[in-house]
């Protein structure tokens, strides 16, 4: 299969090997309703979102964070980590986390069953030295996430010249590792909405283990972008589902088909937000799910202004804060609605309702 407007690079042989075990699938699974009950009996956060640099190598114009140069100390993410209880999934963010020469300390300072990394995979050497070396301190499940907005041209003018090139040379280069899952993430405008048809069943055919479709938010760089229409994203819909359904996870048949019925709820469930603009299920946004920035402020997600900081006051703090309290009634109360995935993700496994849907569409495939 060739893609309009793209290199001529091989198409790699589709990963069909698992990256891990079924009988580690169900380890994995049976660790969920600790998270579960936890979470209810407690409401401490089992995804943390973690900004550990502002710096970027990149300036694209999709990007929502125009932050001046921030960059933690070692010591405050010892201190973070250590006020935490184990995570369910720890999401690495940026700038471009593999700027920091000490991201695989950093990554081991956390206890979490997930650790998901994005990079816009600029540059492969140190992306792949980096990733190396966290695979060898942590023992879950790895996941290296590469920022691909469409086919070469729509990419370059999206982020950078050249940066098309770059980020699948990344790919290729970290695919020949073992133990990492790795995904391909492209952000879905108006702007390259119409190159989805082509693009999705090619970057398919290149073998990563999931694409992540994620719809613009936030105001981004380049103001001109928008969301496509909701007409425009129902009508691709059907191409979207059929692509995410043939993806591996990087897992056996178990954890593949709760993650496509995953994949499928969230589609669902993003474009019911859009058409009624409201919280169609409850954001746990601040309690499940918090956000860490670079400038050591702490939020409920990455949408609103952080009640809080770090620099000031411990997260068990400010976690009791009324500060806090009063964002997370405001969220509760349906004050606000968005379609960011990562909460979402949250919301959906932490909602008894979508839950039960999500395990049965899997019990019955
Ligand atoms: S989207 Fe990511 S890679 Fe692009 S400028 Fe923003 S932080 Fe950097
Ligand atoms: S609905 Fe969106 S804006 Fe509101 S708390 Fe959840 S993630 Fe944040």
């Amino acid at each position: 299969m060739r893609l309009p407007g793209s290199v001529s690079s091989s198409p790699l042989p589709i990963t069909v090997t698992p990256l891990i075990t079924e009988e580690e699938n169900i380890v994995h699974f049976m660790s969920f309703p600790r998270f579960f009950f936890r979470h209810w009996l407690t409401h401490k956060p089992s995804y943390l979102i973690l900004h550990v640099t502002s710096r970027c190598n990149l300036s694209c114009r999709t990007c929502f964070l125009r932050a001046a140069h921030h960059e933690p100390e070692l010591g405050f993410f010892a201190s973070l980590a250590n006020s935490l209880p184990e995570l369910m999934w720890l999401d690495i963010g940026g700038g471009e986390p593999f700027l920091r020469d000490d991201l695989p300390e950093l990554c081991g300072l956390f206890r979490t069953k997930i650790l998901s990394i994005p990079t816009n995979g600029w540059d492969s050497d140190r992306v792949c030295r980096t990733v190396g070396k966290i695979r060898k301190r942590f023992h879950g499940k790895l996941i290296l996430s590469i920022s691909i907005d469409g086919p070469k041209d729509m990419h370059d003018r999206l982020r950078a010249s050249g940066s098309w090139e770059r980020a699948w040379d990344t790919f290729r280069n970290v695919r020949a590792m073992d133990g990492i899952a790795v995904k391909i993430n492209t952000v879905i405008c108006e702007e390259n909405i119409d190159t989805l048809p082509d693009f999705l069943p090619w970057v398919r055919s290149q073998g990563p283990d999931a694409h992540s479709l994620i719809l613009l938010r936030g105001d981004p760089n380049d103001p001109s972008l928008r969301l496509p229409s909701l007409e425009r994203l129902k009508s691709c819909l059907p191409i979207i589902l059929h692509e995410l359904k043939q993806y591996s996870y990087g897992s056996g048949p178990l954890a593949r088909r709760l993650l496509a019925g995953y994949h499928r709820l969230l589609w669902e469930t993003s474009l019911a937000i859009l058409e009624q603009k409201r919280q169609v299920i409850p954001c746990l946004g601040g309690s499940n799910h918090i956000v860490v920035w670079a400038d050591k402020r702490a939020g409920s997600c990455e949408m609103l202004e952080p009640p809080g900081s770090l620099a000031d006051s411990s997260l068990p703090e400010l976690l009791g804060d009324p500060a806090w309290k009063a964002q997370r009634r405001f969220i509760a109360g349906g004050g606000c609605w968005c379609t960011h995935n990562c909460a979402l993700l949250s919301s959906l496994f932490f909602h008894p309702p979508s839950l039960l849907k999500l395990l049965w569409r899997t019990a019955r495939g």
